[in-house]
């Protein structure tokens, strides 16, 4: 029965008027469409908050509406007029709660007291700060040594929280800090530290506006960083050639409305973003990159064979890097088979992809988790790096190196100190300013955490902000984790799935929220900071009426929980919490790059923390900036799934309506997706192949044979324009799949895009 398989009704452009009806819908879902959108004049704005969505800078001289419409889902989440108090906990049992979806839980809206986790009435009940914090203190030091606690930091955090939370966590004893950056860009740290002796981009948005081309890597811009299309959008019109490698057609790199265009918007007209799309298998970008450099190779041989000038920069070659030649010589020992064969892409192809970079004076190349969740991602990020040093595209205007992050302060937290594996130079700092013992041996980060968990090593969890149990792999292992520790406890705006997991003594402690307003005793209205993808750090304060008056700050809870476990002798909690201008100075005493702090913090726009790689100075071993040479991985999931029929890879990502592991509404119109989420992406040949049709349910079957099964039920399968034999999906549904043991070599990153699997009829059909 071979019926044409129908495509899914997507919106023609990203933007445009789809954004501002979404903009409309959200605001008026919050229940206060109007203190949203006067918030909304306010964010990303020099006198406002900082948008609590992604990473992505905030220009120089930006507009009024320095805002997207996902900036407007994350802003009208947190300033909903609904509530989850006492008497919501009173009526549903945990257990109740678990069979709940994570859009359902959030959407109850704003957690507006502290509660203690009740085991006899499986509830949570309220209590109050003292008793929390006294209880919290007493259960971490009635542990017997201070690693058996995990201290997991979401990257909404700011600056001055996290600086807290690292500081109270060393303080009692431990390095163990994992953190949602393991999940996300810890492949693209580890790299680039290596590679330019620093784990963070070398680029400013300014340059965005110099670049004649940027390569834009495993990244969905509409979704994850939309106001980077504004971006994409200008360099595209003034004939800047946009390159992507992404397996997926992403509607927000075809095409895109800019909302603030009213010529365009009245025309119903958008314009083009990519110039260039290549649809690499999953996993395949190293192949890809290999392979550019392979033909850039071959231009500057028949260059030279020629008597033309060498097509590549000599000078900074010479002057700036180590390593070349191991380069060159496992370039040369790449075939072209192999890199047709892992990348999925044609010769061809990548020579005309080569010729787009050979044509440019000014090379961005930016990336996302397409290219950090898989096991090789490390030596596919050096690779990134190893292509754009041979024209010496870093540390020049207009070009560079730009991991975009997701969470709004992730790189923020990791300066201030969230690092399981800290410095000698932090520690010493933190020793000679506080006077403790700073522990020295290495922590956990997420995996390690999760195992320690699940072997009893360690007993206590505290969630700086996230859903953990959501955002991590292997679902169910992880709530047995949780669930398995004497102590859990979690800070927090709304309520969540890892919330409903409680450790034998849990607490969920409520939060502000960053568009709410802070004020200290005194009635001073308090401003934290954070820090961009682009390094620039500044400050943001909340204009919105606090949810709750019983709410405290993170920033006030963590010194309540610090001073009830390890005292106020070394470290006076109370004062820094009084005044966040003290944890400034401490940040500026403690952690290079913070001279003064306070003082370049309240300039419109803050200031950009020094980057040395993006003056050509590399702290690296060599001092230079080094290439790598590693080989092709031997397999990549693809190839290993072309030798089992009926094997698929499946990569899990985020629906439109969706934040990491929040969920604001169950549409997808840049897929053509509305009204769900157990849907599953297809290559439309695939389901012919399979002999399914659009809408089809299919259950979905891990392939990992560590005798754990994992399925994903009931997913209605949709045809998209993908690679064959691969699977896409989103998560934190499909985490269910991604088995804890399969991780980024070097950076322990869930391989959340590339996964095994196959696909069954429904069981319960
Ligand atoms: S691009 Fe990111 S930071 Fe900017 S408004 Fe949108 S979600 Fe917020």
């Amino acid at each position: 029965m071979d019926h044409p398989v129908a495509s899914p009704k997507r919106s023609s452009a990203a933007g445009g008027w789809g954004a501002l009806k979404s903009c409309g819908k959200h605001l008026l879902g919050s229940r206060a469409p109007l203190s949203g959108a006067r918030a909304m004049l306010k964010a990303n704005q020099p006198d406002g908050f900082d948008c609590p969505g992604c990473a992505w800078g905030d220009p120089a001289h930006g507009s009024s509406f320095e805002f997207c419409e996902n900036g407007v889902k994350a802003v009208s989440w947190e300033a909903t007029d609904k509530r989850t108090p006492p008497k919501f906990f009173a009526k549903h049992t945990v257990s109740e709660l678990r069979g709940w979806t994570d859009y359902a839980l959030e959407g109850e809206g704003r957690l507006t007291h502290p509660m203690r986790y009740d085991a006899t009435s499986d509830r949570y009940v309220p209590t109050t700060w003292p008793e929390a914090f006294a209880a919290i203190g007493a259960a971490l030091n009635a542990l017997d040594q201070p690693d058996r606690a995990e201290f997991y930091t979401s990257g909404r955090a700011s600056n001055e929280a996290a600086y807290l939370y690292q500081l109270f966590a060393r303080h009692y004893g431990t390095n163990n800090f994992p953190d949602c950056s393991n999940m996300c860009h810890e492949a693209s740290g580890i790299a680039l530290q290596a590679a330019i002796g620093i784990g963070k981009g070398t680029v400013l948005l300014e340059d965005f506006e110099k670049a004649d081309a940027i390569f834009v890597v495993g990244q969905n811009p509409g979704t994850n960083h939309p106001r980077m299309l504004g971006d994409l959008r200008k360099a595209a019109q003034r004939g800047t050639r946009v390159v992507v490698f992404n397996p997926v057609r992403e509607r927000g790199l075809e095409r895109f409305a800019d909302p603030q265009n009213t010529v365009e918007m009245l025309r119903g007209a958008s314009a083009p973003v990519a110039s260039h799309y290549y649809q690499p298998r999953l996993g395949g970008d190293m192949a890809a990159f290999r392979g550019i450099a392979k033909a850039v190779f071959a231009a500057d041989d028949a260059a030279l064979d020629a008597g033309k000038p060498s097509v590549l920069d000599r000078a900074f070659l010479t002057h700036h890097t180590a390593g070349l030649d191991a380069y060159r010589a496992v370039v040369d020992a790449t075939t072209w088979e192999a890199i047709e064969d892992q990348s999925g892409l044609s010769r061809a192809d990548i020579e005309v992809a080569a010729q787009v970079y050979l044509g440019a004076d000014k090379v961005i190349c930016t990336w996302a988790m397409g290219v950090t969740q898989h096991r090789h991602s490390v030596a596919t990020v050096r690779e990134l790096a190893n292509v754009l040093f041979l024209r010496g595209h870093v540390g020049r205007p207009g070009t560079g190196l730009c991991p975009v992050r997701g969470h709004s302060n992730v790189q923020g937290d990791r300066t201030v100190g969230i690092n399981e594996k800290p410095s000698a130079a932090l520690l010493d700092a933190l020793e000679t300013t506080f006077g403790f013992t700073a522990p020295r041996r290495h922590g956990h980060n997420v995996i390690g955490a999760i195992g320690a968990m699940l072997d009893g090593s360690s007993k206590a969890f505290i969630g700086l902000g996230g859903n953990f149990a959501r955002a991590t792999p292997d679902t169910a292992l992880v709530a047995k984790a949780l669930a398995s520790c004497e102590l859990t406890v979690h800070i927090a705006t709304k309520l969540n799935h890892s919330h409903l997991v409680p450790g034998r003594v849990a607490y969920l402690l409520p939060c502000l929220g960053r568009t709410e307003i802070d004020r200290n005793a005194r009635g001073k209205t308090q401003i934290v900071t954070v820090e961009d993808s682009m390094s620039m750090v500044h400050g943001s304060g909340g204009i919105n009426k606090p949810a709750s008056k019983e709410l405290l700050s993170e920033i006030a809870i963590i010194a309540g929980m610090a001073a009830a476990t390890v005292g106020s002798e070394r470290v006076d909690w109370a004062s820094l919490t009084e005044d966040y201008d003290r944890i400034r100075d401490l940040i500026e005493r403690t952690i290079p790059g913070f001279a003064g702090y306070n003082v370049r913090v309240r300039r419109p726009r803050g200031f950009m923390l020094r980057n040395l790689a993006a003056e050509r100075n590399f702290e690296t071993e060599t001092g230079l900036a080094n290439f790598s040479a590693d080989v092709l991985p031997e397999t990549t999931e693809h190839q290993r799934a072309s030798t089992t029929p009926g094997t698929f890879v499946l990569q899990t990502f985020r629906s439109h309506d969706q934040y990491n592991t929040t969920i604001y509404g169950l549409d997808d119109r840049y897929r053509g997706v509305y009204g769900e989420r157990r849907v599953v992406f297809a290559h439309p040949d695939d389901l012919a192949e399979i002999r399914a049709r659009m809408g089809d349910r299919v259950d979905i079957v891990g392939n990992h044979d560590d005798g754990v099964t994992r399925v994903a039920e009931s997913f209605r399968l949709v045809p998209f324009d993908m690679p064959r034999g691969s699977l896409a999906g989103y998560y934190p549904e499909l985490n269910v799949l991604v088995p804890l043991s399969t991780f980024g070599e070097g950076s322990d990153t869930p391989t959340s895009k590339s996964v095994l699997v196959h696909l069954r009829a429904p069981a319960a059909a």
